[in-house]
């Protein structure tokens, strides 16, 4: 049993962790710079932790930003405001991502004015149906091996789904459920202490009222994992945090 909570607890985390820091921060919002090479590593990290949900950067970014610039409007790719259950929202975000990367929907030029981290081939690999049963069958083998009765492989559908899981969590409750700091005229809200476990990624409200800050804690009470992260990772010169311009 230690094992299976151990996987599922680390596989929560990290995959929780490159989504807010690589794909969330840096594809979508550019929180950082880093030097080409680290780039890649976060890149390969992002794919090799998702795995068989891995969700591809530059199509997060650009659905990331039209969130932002349509946020809670009809133009929002997930806005629970307009869905009948968090199911509905994500299959409406799935089919919005594949449409992006067939070229099937085009894609507003606003959208991919600032920069977005690319690797082809690592995407080609990574999105295909192949690998990612792949990496299905390595988590029900773990499964297979360590869990103590079958009971416990009703968690595997979460390690399946972990990418869109963590992104619906956080697009279904940080835009309905909890307190806001901000009037940003959208249903932003902001979720404390069970943001924690969400590492800083439910404090929508703060975060739609300032995209490009990478803290997203605005209040004493308010505690932000990834972004203290970032800061060590900022000393260590690993990344370089860019300077955040106030609102007056
Ligand atoms: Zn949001
Ligand atoms: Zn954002």
């Amino acid at each position: 049993m230690t094992a299976i909570l151990i996987f599922f607890t680390l596989h929560w985390f990290l995959s929780l962790f490159f989504h807010s820091f690589f794909l969330h921060r840096y594809a979508s919002h550019q929180m950082y710079t880093t030097g080409k090479t680290r780039e890649k590593l976060f890149y390969f990290s992002t794919w090799f932790i998702q795995g068989s949900s891995y969700l591809v950067p530059s199509a997060y970014g650009v659905m990331h930003r039209m969130h932002h610039t349509y946020s809670d409007t009809e133009k929002d790719p997930h806005s629970p405001h307009f869905f009948k259950d968090v199911w509905q929202m994500m299959w409406h975000t799935a089919k919005i991502f594949k449409a992006f990367q067939t070229g099937e929907q085009k894609i507003d030029q606003q959208f991919t004015k600032e920069y977005l981290p690319k690797w082809d081939k690592l995407d080609r690999l990574g999105n295909k149906l192949f690998t990612r049963i792949v990496f299905g069958m390595a988590y029900t083998a773990f499964y297979i091996y360590f869990a103590p009765n079958a009971w416990w492989f009703l968690l595997l559908p979460i390690h399946f789904l972990m990418g869109p899981v963590q992104g619906a969590v956080v697009n279904w409750c940080g835009h309905k459920y909890g307190y806001s700091n901000f009037s940003n005229g959208d249903h932003s809200k902001n979720t404390s202490p069970w943001g924690v476990l969400l590492m800083g990624e439910l404090f929508q409200n703060n975060h739609h009222y300032a995209k490009n800050d990478a803290n997203f804690a605005k209040k004493w009470f308010e505690f932000d994992m990834t972004y203290i992260i970032m800061r060590g990772l900022n000393s260590l010169r690993i990344i370089r945090l860019k300077p955040v311009l106030v609102k007056v």
